[in-house]
């Protein structure tokens, strides 16, 4: 026991004593692990594919009065249920409702936000005394494509419909009108479930405040270096931002061949050895093959056979991006509505995010992302095997009366006919007190799917569902087997651990 404190003392020590260190470069020196390699006990979890370590994450608490408690460790909670001191309030994320008045302290907790464009990253950070530690993470992924490809849908059936009744219509467009700060509905769909989940987690943590990464680059920062002060002019920070400014701008491919998908580097337009600046103006992106060809030529020599790239070189160059450029409308929707929240919010840049990211040497990943954000991502201690909740969102149905296609028709595996006139699906949302959407446990105790199935059932009404778990789909499971966990909210649920796959370990994703 004695042994034990001492070695987390030790730890303890080396994660104060090292603070962030400043990169002389921006791809070389790497700076020096900051963090212990695991930094807490670990759990064996038994998966279904034997035991694994994972750390959990906190269970979240409510206290009698449904008020948010400062999340607590599964262990706790087990001890808290098993005694009757506690119910499940809900499954996932797996909250408790205490059953008794307590008195508890609650120490800050912040919800951070990295909102991407298929998956938002989602991390609870609390203010410990041994430091900043990550308690809950999570990643949402939203459901952007299908929104689109279902209004295409509709779009499709109405068409097919009007082109039928031939009468003449007047044409209703030119008084629509859309209001202001109208965003497309699948765009529409990625603020609202990222605002939503804010909501709900503060419905259920005592949060204190919020971060998000609102813009991809700081202008400020790159037109005015003197704002930051030391560490900024010595050109860390600012080298990240100017590389996120230059992957924008230079839509992430090599200028030269065109190439995308790999490491890009910085290259001066007009070489350093030939007095050429570190402006943002003087700098393109090249793959590694192109710029060693180039070596210390000018661009000019170097694309003396291609007149007109170099000219579209030195256009584009001079050109600056636009202040559109660094926020799109979505980070700023849910920037504004998570400003409505009466939590302040912290605002982060994605230079900074993987600034922080690359210092603490994370791998990345949506939520990892999420612990970087901002200035206050900068020393957060994170489990060796982090659970990750994954929210996927699903809509809630469909309200469709016969399936059809992209034109109109009816659906190719359905028998043709001339239009799609079938008579209003007999909607039955309920079999067997089941819904689809709704979270199951299923054990078949016998036959050729005989196991345990944890997952989101969609319902039949011969009483026959199908349940979607992480391995896949089984259909023909009877409604005789299970047991609901969780009814249907438009999100589906999965428990993921990255296994044995350390947040320190290099990611194989190109940034
Ligand atoms: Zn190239």
């Amino acid at each position: 026991m004695l042994l034990q404190s001492d070695a987390s003392a030790r730890h303890f020590k080396q994660f104060l004593g090292k603070t962030v260190r400043c990169l002389q470069n921006l791809s070389s020196n790497r700076a020096r692990r900051t963090l212990p390699k695991r930094t807490f006990r670990e759990h064996p979890v038994n998966t279904g594919k034997g035991n694994v370590f994972m750390a959990q994450n906190r269970v979240l608490v409510l206290s009698e009065k449904k008020e948010p408690l400062m999340p607590c460790h599964p262990a706790r909670a087990r001890q808290l249920l098993s005694q009757g001191h506690a119910a499940v309030w809900r499954r996932f994320p797996f909250t408790i409702v205490l059953t008794q008045p307590t008195t508890s302290h609650a120490q800050p907790l912040r919800l951070k936000v990295d909102p991407g464009s298929r998956t938002s990253g989602l991390a609870v950070v609390a203010t410990f005394k041994r430091g900043q530690t990550c308690v809950f993470a999570a990643e949402l992924q939203h459901r952007g494509q299908a929104i689109k490809e279902a209004l295409q849908k509709r779009r499709g059936v109405r068409r097919s419909r009007r082109y039928r009744h031939t009468r003449y219509r007047k044409p209703r467009f030119q008084h629509r009108k859309r209001r202001k700060g109208w965003l497309a509905p699948s765009l529409e769909s990625r603020v609202q479930n990222v605002v939503q989940w804010a909501k709900r987690l503060r419905r259920w943590m005592p949060l204190t405040a919020l971060s998000m990464e609102s813009v991809r680059f700081d202008m400020q920062r790159l037109e005015n270096p003197e704002i930051e002060g030391v560490e900024y002019q010595q050109g860390t920070l600012c080298g990240y931002e100017v590389r996120e400014y230059l992957l924008e701008k230079w839509k992430r491919k090599c200028f030269y061949c065109d190439a995308t998908e790999i490491p890009l580097q910085i290259d001066h337009i007009v070489p350093r050895s030939k007095n050429g600046t570190d402006r943002v103006s003087n700098l393109t992106l090249a793959c590694a093959r192109c710029n060693q060809e180039k070596g210390n030529q000018n661009a000019k020599t170097f694309l003396a056979k291609q007149p007109e790239k170099y000219k579209a070189l030195m256009a584009k160059a001079k050109a600056s991006l636009s202040d559109a450029a660094a926020v799109n409308s979505t980070r700023l929707a849910s920037r504004e509505r998570l400003c409505g929240l009466d939590v302040p919010l912290e605002v982060g840049s994605g230079g900074q995010t993987k600034y922080n990211r690359s210092v603490q040497e994370y791998r990345k990943t949506h939520w990892l992302d999420a612990v970087c954000v901002g200035v206050s991502g900068e020393n957060v201690r994170v489990d060796f095997a982090q659970e990750v909740l994954e929210i996927r969102a699903m809509g809630r149905g469909s309200r469709q009366m016969c399936s059809v296609d992209q034109y109109g028709l009816r659906s190719a595996r359905l028998p043709r006919v001339v239009f799609p006139r079938t008579g209003a699906k007999a909607r039955q949302k309920k079999v067997y007190g089941f819904q689809t959407g709704d979270m199951v446990e299923a054990v078949v105790p016998k036959g050729k799917k005989a196991g345990r199935y944890v997952g989101r059932v969609a319902v039949r009404s011969t009483g026959s569902f199908n349940i979607k778990t992480r391995s896949g789909t089984t259909q023909g499971i009877s409604y005789k087997h299970c047991r609901l966990l969780q009814h249907t909210d438009g999100y589906a649920y999965t428990r993921r651990h990255d296994g044995d796959q350390s947040p320190l370990a290099k990611s194989s994703i190109p940034d």
